[in-house]
């Protein structure tokens, strides 16, 4: 028989019969990799323990400590295991299809009834009973007909539709988990008792259409999630659990921040509480960006065609666009326009009024850019994502030599930003040449060496996102991870050689002539309305105080005492804190409870012995203890805490 050899991670080659299987592969090397393999990785393909091997290799044999592997297959055997429990419960049940996803798994289902967050349960405890039994995994490669032709006598239609719609006809893939079978590229497990029964869990059912059309039949969809180890599966329920508690959606309501409503999809209508909290930060943003040497401007919402087809967006960018028509007076034709997507090309037509010489460069043009973009209605999530918002813009018109210290510039601003707004860490991705791309190699050349550069300069370590730079130009993108572990992509920096070309930007340089700008596109906060939902899940709404939209509530507890708290109210007030009165007829209790909720800093409670003592009776969010202290301390203690961390 024809030898093959095989190489192993640590550089080690064998020899073996050619056809030879990873799992034989493990058993030549010891009884107990045969029993913990899982997998393998051939030729850097995720190879099935059972498929053989033809020709000379490298291998690696996996077990359940090669996390990614085995995560990939546990969620994927769970989806089988899932379909067979169900199909034994509900045998007139059709199946589908059950991808891997992030966390999990899902699979859908065409049943009459529906199912119920009981029969979750019941699923649940069938999948365990699989688990238990330690099935084998079988695997077999059928020709094409055998393969519809067993699906139809099995009346699995959809089955039959799948294979139909796979071109060509090569043989297919079946996989046996014990006696049920599926259609499946694999690879699995050698069996199902290799599934940790203890790290998965069936998390909801939804309605999903078959192949996402919705002329087609209804299905229903069980989500779950599973991971290697139950510590884990705990561990991804805690967060969950976490990230829905700090839901801006829910304390958007209960702070009384912003309301969203059919009439405007994707829009916000923000409250006097939540305005507060985006006129707060645009305020310092404003003062950040007057620092950092930036000029402010303000540019048209609604903009001819003409300009987006002369900027490539609407050839590109079209299907995102609102366009707007109009019977423009005098005009022979409709006149069209579109609401600004961003705020890039009218930056350009600034730049272009007057002639710029060198002298003038680099020039920092910021703007509170309001855009409009079509998003589709199944991607809009509260306020984060969203088809009406604004951007902190700018854009740094400069020579090519200044792209790397202007960065460097642009990483410092950032990371004082963040931090202010209680983010100590953030990662930096760099993102090089893609293949299609425009400009020559030499002009990359530079572009990817100023960022890289600036990068370190600032002290960041990056990771490299290969060939995902823009057409025109590398990328770095500044990630922030908050405080249950989520990554949100915030400030991003892109170098264009592009739009300054197609908008013929110019300016004059040192030796006369006639010179392009570079075009620096970055943005900090990214928008204003999903960095708010960052920041209010960040803190779990409980905002630090100078951004806090309500920040002291001065409460009576008994009447008495009311023009005491006027009085109190008054003092905070003219110390620049946002004070308010509460002298309500209620129990103090009450009233402790209900701004609570609201999420108010602050509570000054007020009696008679403070009216005596002229004092307050504090009481911070979050703490049961309260502290006496003289109102002037308290005001001299709140007017600070409510000042911005850049006038401190
Ligand atoms: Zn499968
Ligand atoms: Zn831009």
């Amino acid at each position: 028989m024809a030898q093959i050899s095989l190489t192993f991670p640590d550089g080690n080659a064998r020899s073996y019969d050619a056809g030879v299987t990873p799992a034989q592969v493990a058993s030549s090397i010891s009884t107990s990799l045969a029993k913990k393999a899982i997998s393998a990785t051939v030729n850097d393909k995720h190879w099935d323990l059972q498929w053989p091997i033809d020709g000379d290799a490298t291998i690696a044999i996996h077990t359940m400590k090669d996390e990614v592997q085995a995560n990939e297959l546990i969620r994927h055997d769970l989806a089988h295991v899932m379909a067979r429990a169900v199909q034994e419960i509900w045998p007139d049940t059709k199946v589908t299809i059950g991808p891997v996803i992030e966390n999990g798994w899902y699979y859908d289902f065409d049943r009459a009834e529906p199912f119920t967050p009981e029969d979750l349960g019941a699923i649940e405890k069938k999948m365990k009973e699989i688990i238990n039994k330690r099935d084998e995994v079988r695997t077999e490669v059928w020709e094409r007909d055998r393969a519809i032709q067993h699906y139809t006598d099995n009346n699995e239609p959809y089955k039959v539709e799948l294979i139909e719609s796979i071109p060509g006809d090569e043989p297919l893939r079946m996989y046996w988990h014990g006696d049920w079978q599926d259609l499946c590229r694999g690879p699995h497990l050698q069996h199902t008792g290799q599934l940790p029964g203890d790290a998965f869990k069936l998390m909801s059912i939804a309605g999903a259409y078959w192949r996402g059309d919705s002329s087609r039949a209804m299905l229903q969809r069980i989500y779950g999630v599973a991971f290697t180890g139950k510590e884990k599966l705990k561990a991804h329920l805690t967060m969950l659990e976490e990230a829905a508690k700090r839901d801006h959606r829910k304390l958007g309501r209960e702070m009384d921040l912003f309301h969203m409503q059919e009439e405007a999809p994707g829009q916000i209508f923000w409250h006097p509480n939540g305005w507060k909290i985006y006129t707060q930060l645009q305020d310092y943003m404003r003062r950040q960006q007057e620092r950092g040497g930036y000029v402010e401007v303000n540019t048209p919402q609604v903009v001819d065609r003409k300009l987006w087809e002369a900027s490539g967006h609407w050839e590109k960018y079209q299907e995102n666009m609102f366009i707007v028509e109009v019977d423009e007076e005098h005009a022979r034709e409709k006149a069209v326009n579109a609401l600004k997507p961003m705020n890039c090309p009218c930056h350009v037509q600034i730049f272009n009024q007057g002639l710029k010489s060198y002298r003038d460069l680099p020039l920092r043009m910021a703007e509170f850019g309001s855009c409009n973009r079509y998003e589709p209605s199944g991607a809009l999530h509260g306020i984060m994502r969203v088809r009406g918002f604004t951007q902190d813009d700018a854009h740094i018109f400069c020579a090519e030599d200044q792209i790397e210290a202007e960065t460097k510039k642009f990483i410092d601003f950032l990371s004082v930003i963040y931090k202010d707004l209680g983010f100590e860490k953030f990662s930096v991705k760099f993102s090089d040449r893609p293949e299609k791309r425009s400009g020559s190699d030499e002009v990359w050349d530079k572009s990817e060496a100023a960022l890289k550069a600036a990068t370190e300069a600032a002290g960041c370590a990056y990771e490299l996102n290969p060939g995902e730079g823009a057409f025109y130009g590398p990328k770095l993108e500044f990630v922030l991870t908050d405080a249950i572990g989520r990554d949100w992509q915030c400030g991003t920096l892109q170098v264009d050689f592009v739009l300054p070309e197609r908008l013929d930007a110019t300016y004059i340089g040192a030796d006369g002539a006639k010179h392009r700008p570079v075009m620096l596109h970055r943005a900090t906060l990214g928008s204003f309305e999903r960095f708010i939902g960052i920041l209010i899940e960040e803190h779990a709404g409980k905002l630090p105080f100078w951004l806090a939209p309500r920040q002291v509530v001065v409460a009576s507890i008994t009447s008495d005492a009311d023009d005491y708290v006027m009085e109190v109210v008054a003092e905070l007030k003219k110390a620049g804190v946002r004070a308010e009165a509460d002298i309500r007829n209620e129990k103090i209790n009450y009233k402790v409870r209900e701004h609570s909720v609201g999420k108010v800093p602050v509570i000054l409670a007020v009696g008679h012995r403070e009216v005596e003592e002229r004092t307050v009776s504090v009481r911070r969010l979050g703490e049961k203890q309260t502290k006496v202290e003289s109102l002037e301390n308290v005001t001299k203690a709140l007017a600070v805490e409510a000042t911005p961390p850049d006038l401190l």
